[in-house]
């Protein structure tokens, strides 16, 4: 069960309550929510009524989500989270494209003004890289960060990008709008610890080979950690087929949009890892109902340092926002 204090409780208040619990059997959480304080319950016998009538109690959700946070029955409405001036999850469709990785000022300027122009609504662009071989180029990091400061003031777009690590995490707050985590991290526990105390928003990728259970369960470490900001992202999982590098899950938009209030955007490129598959899948996540997409778009794919098969080109990425708007205005949305 999720017990809210009131609004004027304090840190003493909630581990009071917290002590009062355990000495009944109890095995409580506290959570810093923006606002108020909340305790987390996991034990089943605690008495809910006796609980409801404590002064400092506000609310007590009888939840039994595994991830309590992140479901319905803690909050009924979807989650809206504000990135400069743009809305995720209030009905617009969020674009965030850009590089998969920060190469040079020169290749993100080219490649911020081609997103620039298309209208999308966020810029894309890792600067520390988690490649699956060390041999790979890893990224410029803390000078990727920079040149991406550099584009959000030149394009007024917000900047997601990556960290790989929790020692990077400040350091990338303090560029960032957004604070990706990719999908080889999503149950480094450290990281996800310290993405929620980072008072950005956050991307959490789907693992590789997580469950949608497990992946809920990720984000549950961020909001536990007192940051509700989570955007969940569907990137695809390993099953038998090689025919795409991984197979986009569409039916997870649904079911997490059924389990949870977080909003859910989808990844066609890192799923298809070929270009040629981009444009449909976007066009299905939009149909899908997600609230929005990361693409990988780069000025020239074919000299792009990393997922160069799967980045589209200026036109490709043009002609997928034209024909998105269209598969949106049917649904009665557009992009943000
Ligand atoms: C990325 O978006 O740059 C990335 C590395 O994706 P993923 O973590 O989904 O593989
Ligand atoms: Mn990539």
């Amino acid at each position: 069960m999720i017990i809210e204090l009131v609004d004027h409780a304090d840190h003493e208040d909630a581990e009071q309550l917290a002590a009062l619990l355990r000495s009944r059997g109890g095995s409580p959480h506290i959570v810093r929510w923006p606002g108020r304080w909340l305790i987390l319950e996991t034990a089943q016998d605690i008495d809910e009524t006796w609980l409801r009538q404590l002064p400092i109690v506000a609310r007590v959700v009888g939840s039994t989500d595994p991830h309590p946070l992140s479901g319905r029955k803690f909050q009924s409405v979807s989650t809206m989270i504000e990135v400069g001036g743009r809305w995720i999850g209030d009905g617009t469709f969020l674009v965030i494209a850009g590089p998969c990785a920060v190469e040079s000022r020169e290749q993100l300027a080219a490649t911020a003004a081609v997103v620039t122009s298309a209208k999308a609504s966020m810029l894309r662009g890792g600067a520390f890289k988690p490649r699956t071989s060390p041999y790979s180029f890893q990224g410029l990091g803390v000078r990727g960060l920079e040149l991406l400061a550099e584009e959000r003031l030149r394009s007024g777009l917000p900047v997601v990008t990556e960290a790989i690590q929790p020692k990077d995490v400040e350091t990338v707050a303090e560029y960032a709008d957004v604070v990706q985590v990719g999908a080889r991290n999503m149950q480094n526990y450290a990281l996800l610890g310290e993405v929620g105390r980072c008072g950005r928003p956050v991307l959490l990728k789907r693992g590789l080979a997580a469950t949608i259970q497990e992946w809920l369960l990720a984000a549950e470490y961020v909001m536990n950690a007192g940051n509700p900001q989570v955007m969940l992202c569907e990137r695809g999982i390993r099953t038998f087929e090689t025919a795409s590098r991984f197979t986009l899950d569409l039916a997870a938009v649904p079911i997490v949009k059924r389990l949870s209030h977080l909003p859910i955007i989808v990844d066609p490129s890192h799923s298809a890892g070929r270009a040629f598959m981009v444009p449909s899948l976007t066009l299905a996540a939009a149909a899908a109902g997600a609230d929005g997409v990361i693409v990988d778009v780069h000025n020239d794919p074919a000299s792009a340092l990393c997922d160069a098969d799967q980045a589209l080109s200026s036109e490709e990425f043009k002609s997928t926002m034209v024909d998105l708007e269209r598969v949106l205005a049917v649904l009665g949305r557009h992009v943000a």
